[in-house]
C-alpha cells in the first residue's frame, strides 16, 4: 500500500517535470562560426541529455577496452592455478596410494602451473622425499619452511626427511631443523614427540626424559638416564625421577639401588639406601630381579632363605613373594616349606608384554621391541592376557 503510493507520488513529480520542461517558453541557438543551430527550450534539453548519455557509454566502453588485457590475464592466471591445484591434489592421492612415480609427475605439473602454492611445494618435497631424490626434497621443504601459513608443512617435511635416513649426518640435520622448527613453532606436540625419539635414537635418554611428557615415557626413560650418568649423584636422581614418573615399574628401584651402589662415601650409608630402594621396590613392583640383587651377596642357601623372607614379608601372598620363597626353600632343600609357597607363585610373571601391541620380552627395556612404543612393556603373569589390540590400529606418527 505504502509502495504503491510512493510510486504514485513519484509518477506525479516526474510528470510534472516533463509538462514544466514541455510548456517553458523560448528558443535556444548556438552560434559557432558558419554553423547555426536553434531549437525550442524543450527540444534543446532532450538533446543535452542524450549527448550526456553518449558520453557516458563512450567513457564506460574506453574504460573496458583498457581493462581487458589484464582482466584476460587474470583469468588464465586463475586457470593456471586451478590447473596446478588439481595436479596438487592428485599428486596427494598418488602419495597415498604409494605410487610414487605417479606423484612426482603431477607433481611436476603443479610445480609449473603454480611455482609458490605451498601445496605444489609440499607435493614436490614428499615425492622427492619418498623417491629418495633427497637434494629436490630438501630444496622444496626448504622453501616451504619460510611460508607465512604453511611453514610447518616444510619444517615437518625437512625433519621426516632427515630423521628417516639413519646415518649419523642425517640425524644430526634433523635434530638441527627439529630446534629450528621448535623455535618457530613452540607449542607443537608432534614436534615435541619427534625430539624425543630422535633423543631416544642418539641415545640422548637425559634430553629425552627431560623433553617426555606421559608418565611412563618419563619413567622409563628415566631410568635409561640414570644408568647412562657417569655422575653417581646424577644417577641417583634420574632414578628417584623413574620412581616418582612410574611408580610400578621395578626398573626404577633397580636403578636407584644401582645407583647407590655405584656411589663411593660414605659407602655404608649408600649400601642402606641401596637396600632400602629394593625393599620398597618389593613392596610396589616386586619382580625376580629385585631379588636377585637384594639376595647377591648371600651364599649360604639357608642365610638366603631367610633373607628372603624378610623381603616377601613386606608384601606377603604376592605371586611373586610366594615364587621367591619357594625357590629359595627349594635351595635351601626346605622341601614342605618350598611346596607350600609353590602354589601361590603360579601367578607371579613370566615375560615383559607391551600393552600397544602385545609383542614379549623376557628382559625390560625402555621401548616395545617390536612397536617401539617408549615405556609400554609390563611384567605379566600367565593370567593377565588381555585382549590384543588390532593389528592395524592406526598408530600416529609411527611412519616418521
Ligand atoms: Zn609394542
Amino acid at each position: 500500500m505504502l509502495r504503491a503510493f510512493r510510486f504514485g507520488l513519484i509518477a506525479i513529480m516526474a510528470l510534472a517535470v516533463i509538462w514544466g520542461i514541455a510548456t517553458l517558453p523560448g528558443t535556444m541557438r548556438v552560434d559557432a562560426g558558419s554553423y547555426h543551430f536553434a531549437a525550442g527550450v524543450p527540444v534543446a534539453i532532450l538533446l543535452l541529455l542524450l549527448l550526456a548519455v553518449v558520453v557516458i557509454v563512450l567513457i564506460n566502453g574506453l574504460r573496458a577496452l583498457l581493462r581487458a588485457p589484464r582482466h584476460l590475464a587474470d583469468r588464465r592466471a586463475a586457470a593456471r592455478r586451478d590447473t596446478g591445484e588439481m595436479a596438487a591434489v592428485r599428486a596427494l592421492s598418488a602419495l597415498a596410494s604409494g605410487d610414487t612415480a605417479a606423484a612426482r609427475g603431477h607433481a611436476k605439473t603443479a610445480q609449473r602451473h603454480a611455482p609458490d602454492s605451498p601445496i605444489s611445494l609440499y607435493v614436490a618435497g614428499e615425492a622427492a622425499r619418498q623417491a629418495g631424490d633427497h637434494a629436490a626434497a630438501d630444496q622444496h621443504f626448504a622453501t616451504l619452511a619460510q611460508h607465512k601459513h604453511a611453514g610447518f608443512l616444510g619444517w615437518r617435511g625437512l625433519v621426516q626427511h632427515h630423521a628417516s635416513q639413519n646415518d649419523a649426518g642425517s640425524q644430526s640435520l634433523a635434530q638441527a631443523h627439529v630446534r629450528l622448527a621448535a623455535q618457530a613453532h613452540p607449542g607443537s606436540p608432534w614436534l615435541r614427540e619427534t625430539r624425543v625419539r630422535l633423543a631416544t635414537t642418539r641415545g640422548d635418554y637425559a634430553e629425552a626424559a627431560r623433553l617426555a611428557t606421559t608418565k611412563t615415557e618419563i619413567g622409563a626413560l628415566a631410568v635409561m638416564a640414570s644408568r647412562q650418568a657417569s655422575d653417581p649423584t646424577l644417577a641417583i636422581d634420574w632414578a628417584r625421577e623413574a620412581i616418582r614418573a612410574t611408580p610400578s615399574l621395578s626398573a626404577s628401584y633397580l636403578a636407584l639401588a644401582a645407583a647407590h651402589q655405584r656411589a663411593g662415601f660414605p659407602r655404608a650409608w649408600h649400601q642402606a639406601r641401596a637396600r632400602a630402594a629394593l625393599r620398597a621396590g618389593w613392596r610396589a613392583a616386586p619382580h625376580p630381579d629385585i631379588a636377585k640383587a637384594f639376595l647377591q651377596d648371600i651364599e649360604a642357601p639357608l642365610e638366603r632363605a631367610r633373607a628372603a623372607q624378610t623381603l616377601a614379608e613386606l608384601n606377603p601372598k604376592h605371586p611373586e613373594s610366594e615364587k621367591l620363597l619357594a625357590e629359595t626353600a627349594r635351595g635351601a632343600r626346605l622341601e614342605g616349606e618350598a611346596q607350600r609357597h609353590r602354589a601361590g607363585a603360579d601367578q607371579a610373571g613370566t615375560r615383559f608384554v607391551c600393552s600397544q601391541c602385545q609383542a614379549e620380552t623376557p628382559e625390560w627395556r625402555h621401548d616395545c621391541p617390536r612397536c617401539g612404543v617408549v615405556g609400554s612393556l609390563v611384567w605379566t603373569g600367565p593370567a593377565d592376557v588381555t585382549t590384543p589390540t588390532p593389528p592395524f590400529a592406526p598408530v600416529v606418527g609411527a611412519s616418521a
